[in-house]
C-alpha cells in the first residue's frame, strides 16, 4: 500500500546522507523515510551518482602493494558490504528500523516519560540521539523548542503542531526557530522516530526537571 507523503527530507539532509557525513541517528531517520518514499530515494540515488563521478575523477593515490590482493580476499570471504538502499518491509516498522529494534512494534521496550507518552532510545553513536516516541491518540508532547535539529518521522497515526499535520511517512525538520506542541490525532496512537543532536528546550518546569533523566 502506498501512502501519500507530503513532508520530505531537505536537500541538505539527502546530500549529507549520500556523502556519509550524518550522525547515525539522523542517517537512520533518512534511511527509514527513504524506504517509504520513492521520490527521496531517487534524489539520493542522483546524489550518490555525483559522488561516484567525483571518485572516478579523483587522481589515483598509490596503495600498498598487497592491498588489491587483500581486498579481493575480503570480497571472496564476506557478504557484500555495498550500501543498500532500504526498501519497505511488511509490518509497521520499515526494515532499517526493524534492524535496530530487533523486530517490529512488539519488540520495542517502551519507557514511560509521563502523561501517557512513552519512548525507547535506540542504540546509535553518541553524536545524536534516536528515539521512538509513542503518543496516545489525542495526547500532546509538552511544548518545546530546539537547541539543534530535530527530525521527526511518523510511523503510525498522525500528529499536528503549529506548522502542519504529519502522517505516516512524513518528516518534520525542526530547528532553533521552531517552538511547537505536537498533538496526536484522535483516531490512532501515534508512533514516531525522532532524532536530535542537542537537548530540547522545554518551557514548563516539570519536563525541564525530568529531561536530564530521560535524555530528551
Ligand atoms: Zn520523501
Amino acid at each position: 500500500m502506498k501512502q501519500m507523503i507530503n513532508h520530505h527530507l531537505t536537500p541538505e539532509l539527502m546530500m549529507a546522507y549520500s556523502a556519509g557525513t550524518l550522525p547515525e541517528a539522523f542517517a537512520l531517520v533518512v534511511a527509514t523515510h527513504v524506504s517509504m518514499c520513492d521520490g527521496c530515494r531517487a534524489e539520493i540515488d542522483s546524489f550518490d551518482a555525483v559522488g561516484g563521478c567525483m571518485v572516478e575523477d579523483a587522481r589515483a593515490a598509490a596503495l600498498s602493494v598487497d592491498s588489491l590482493e587483500a581486498t579481493m580476499r575480503l570480497i571472496a570471504q564476506g557478504p557484500a558490504t555495498t550500501k543498500q538502499m532500504p526498501r519497505l518491509s511488511s509490518g509497521t516498522l520499515p526494515s532499517p528500523l526493524q534492524d535496530y529494534v530487533g523486530g517490529d512494534l512488539d519488540a520495542i521496550k517502551w519507557r514511560s516519560i509521563g502523561m501517557g507518552v512513552k519512548q525507547a532510545i535506540l542504540p546509535t553513536s553518541s553524536d545524536a540521539t534516536a528515539r521512538l516516541l509513542y503518543i496516545p491518540a489525542g495526547s500532546a508532547v509538552p511544548d518545546h523548542g530546539h537547541r539543534g535539529t530535530e527530525l521527526t518521522l511518523v510511523l503510525q497515526g498522525a500528529f499536528s503542531d503549529d506548522e502542519d499535520r504529519f502522517a505516516r511517512g512524513d518528516v518534520e525538520v525542526a530547528n532553533e526557530d521552531l517552538q511547537h506542541t505536537p498533538v496526536a490525532d484522535i483516531g490512532m496512537d501515534c508512533i514516531c522516530l525522532a532524532a536530535t543532536d542537542a537537548p530540547l528546550k522545554f518551557n514548563a518546569f516539570i519536563p525541564r526537571l525530568a529531561q536530564r533523566f530521560l535524555r530528551i
